[in-house]
């Protein structure tokens, strides 16, 4: 049991899927890995110990691949995850690494998959992008696979947890998260992990609550510690008193209730009181989010970011993968709306498989429409695959990161020749396939009226306009405050890309982070967007809200916001106005004082 000096003692982590859960906790400790010895072999051993280690990820591979076959239905859209997994342990760095290893230093299997492994998470640790830089522990997962195949260890399995309680483990593997007993399960803590993480994807898909990254919990919790776990806060409480279980118990209750409510009208119309229509769509990175944007009530999806099938692998993906991903998509999606940009890499978003060069200024450097303009077999195969999965779907294609209208030339130049191969092919695709613009860059706003004559359709990315316009690092810690999407130069730059879209009679969207917040929904809908693309998970907070407000009165708001010299004042103004209407949205995530 919990001593009392740890009564309510808090353990914060990150809210990686949110919601509150109350119950006991339960450890599932994994075989410590750590401890690998090195064993020098002798040169006529290094044949049988490359053996060992390639039978050792045969059988990790099959052991994947029955997972697969075997997935409940609930976790069948993450088989993806898996078959990720299954490429990755012939990854280059690590399947090669390792050989190379055992080659070169003469050293056992085990010895050296631990050092090629070591290498792979210094290199990641590097990578600015946490997305990315997540990823490290996808190697980490299938390392472990093969070491406990080397080791001929038999580690717990999680699906032999027969009590329903929280889990607390010290890291969730993907191949372990599907193979949870859902009825079983109330909340996941994890000592890594983070936002972006797999377990994390899944929780959220599956709407239960986890906290990640708490760096200590499997040494601070003990199976059946009573504990509080705060999805939306990232809070872990152990031991709680009376007063904090019953403060939790109301705040279970109300999100509960709020939730339920939310979700239960996401899919009616986002439609002002004064009957202005939105479209609201969802932002997705990974195939098996697609579920989840349809859960969530999404109109379509306004923004498919391409490229987690180019990241963390040693060879580029075929065309025919891309078109299979795609087309998948499409067909899930059915009649709705699929905007599909294309490959954004370069910058903070890394590839391995990509001839990157290094750069002194890499969000200034080769990155999205730049690279792909400069790798054409790179972005026609893509570009194909795009074409050939229109057949299947309602799809629109969109680039990235457009500074000058050549770019833009060049891009739709490259799309009419594929379009050409494919007739001259016969293979079928949408050939009035509708084509946009991001406008994520200053010149790009500047130059709206031009560009809008060149595409169908706008999406504007804040997300690196803020970056471009203020001058802020979007991962740069140290200047976040200065990172401000309601910044008057900010809502200035989108209305002007609002009116030269209006005046070229183009749809204009904005994909920024900043669509899924509530607090700057007045202030978007004043300024007229067409339709708004965000995380899936905020697209019923987001209807609920936009269900309430005056389309009228938000633009009468958004000329008094237009006149506020500093976003503070923007954020008063807002406050003063909507407050109200923010008071049960923003209690859900509030920490209880
Ligand atoms: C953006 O820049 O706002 C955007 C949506 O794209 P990304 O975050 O992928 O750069
Ligand atoms: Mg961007």
């Amino acid at each position: 049991m919990v001593d009392s000096s740890r009564k309510n003692l808090t353990l914060q982590g990150i809210a990686a899927s949110p919601g509150i859960a109350i119950g006991k906790a339960y450890l599932f400790l994994q075989d410590d890995l750590s401890v690998i010895e090195k064993r020098l072999i002798e040169p006529d051993e290094v044949g049988t110990e490359i053996s060992r280690f390639k039978h050792a990820v045969e059988k990790a591979r099959q052991h994947l691949h029955e997972i697969i076959q075997e997935l409940p239905d609930e976790f069948r859209v993450h088989a993806y995850i898996l078959d990720s997994h299954i490429m990755l342990l012939k990854d280059r760095m690590l399947y090669d690494g390792t050989i190379e290893q055992i080659e070169q230093k003469n050293v056992n299997a085990e010895w050296a998959l631990k050092i090629a492994v070591q290498k792979i998470k210094a290199i990641f640790k590097e990578i600015p992008n946490r997305y990315y830089r997540e990823r490290a522990s996808d190697v980490v997962h299938v390392s472990k696979l093969i070491f406990e195949n080397l080791l001929g260890a038999e580690s717990p399995k999680i699906s032999d947890i027969d009590k329903r309680g929280i889990i607390v483990a010290h890291d969730l593997s993907p191949a372990e998260t599907t193979q949870i007993q859902l009825e079983k399960v109330k909340a996941f803590v994890t000592d890594l992990g983070g936002q972006t993480s797999h377990t994390a994807i899944i929780a959220r898909s599956l709407e239960i609550p986890a906290v990640l990254g708490i760096g200590n919990a499997t040494r601070q919790i003990e199976t059946n510690d009573l504990i509080i776990v705060d999805g939306s806060t990232g809070a872990v409480i152990l031991d709680p008193d009376e007063e904090t279980l019953a403060q939790y118990h109301d705040r279970k209750d109300l999100f509960e209730k709020f939730h339920a409510s939310v979700t239960r009208i996401s899919h009616l119309p986002a439609e002002t009181t004064d009957g202005h229509r939105l479209t609201v769509s969802a932002n997705i990175e990974l195939f098996e989010e697609v579920a989840s944007v349809i859960d969530h009530g999404a109109d379509g999806i306004g923004l498919y970011r391409t490229e987690f099938l180019y990241v963390n692998r040693p060879i580029l993906p075929s065309e025919e993968e891309l078109f299979n991903n795609y087309r998948e998509v499409a067909e899930i999606m059915g009649p709705r709306e699929v905007t599909i940009r294309t490959l954004d890499i370069g910058g903070d978003k890394f590839a391995s498989g990509l001839p990157l060069a290094e750069e002194m200024n890499p969000a200034l450097g080769l990155r999205a429409i730049r690279f792909c303009l400069q790798s054409p077999e790179i972005f026609q195969t893509q570009i194909r695959a795009i074409l050939r999965a229109s057949a299947f779907g309602n799809i629109r294609i969109m680039f990235p990161m457009i500074s000058q209208v050549e770019e833009l030339v060049s891009a739709k130049r490259l799309l009419d020749e594929v379009a050409e191969s494919l007739d001259r092919e016969g293979i079928p695709f949408k050939h009035d396939l509708e084509v946009g613009a991001m406008i994520e860059v200053p010149s790009a706003v500047i130059m709206a009226d031009v560009l809008a004559r060149e595409v169908d359709f706008f999406s504007i990315g804040t997300n690196d306009l803020i970056q471009y316009s203020l001058a802020i690092d979007r991962i740069n810690k140290h200047v976040a405050g200065l990172y401000q999407p309601l910044h008057p130069a900010m809502l200035r730059m989108i209305r002007r890309v609002v009116e030269a879209a209006k005046e070229a009679d183009i749809e204009v969207s904005l994909c920024g982070e900043m669509a899924g917040d509530p607090a700057n929904l007045p202030v978007l809908l004043g300024l007229e967007l067409d339709s708004l693309s965000m995380n899936p998970v905020s697209i019923p907070v987001i209807k609920n809200l936009l269900r309430k407000l005056s389309f009228s009165e938000s633009k009468l708001f958004l000329e008094e916001a237009l006149k506020q010299p500093t976003t503070a004042d923007v954020l008063k103004l807002i406050q003063l106005n909507y407050g109200k209407s923010f008071e049960e949205v923003t209690f859900a995530a509030r920490p209880i004082p």
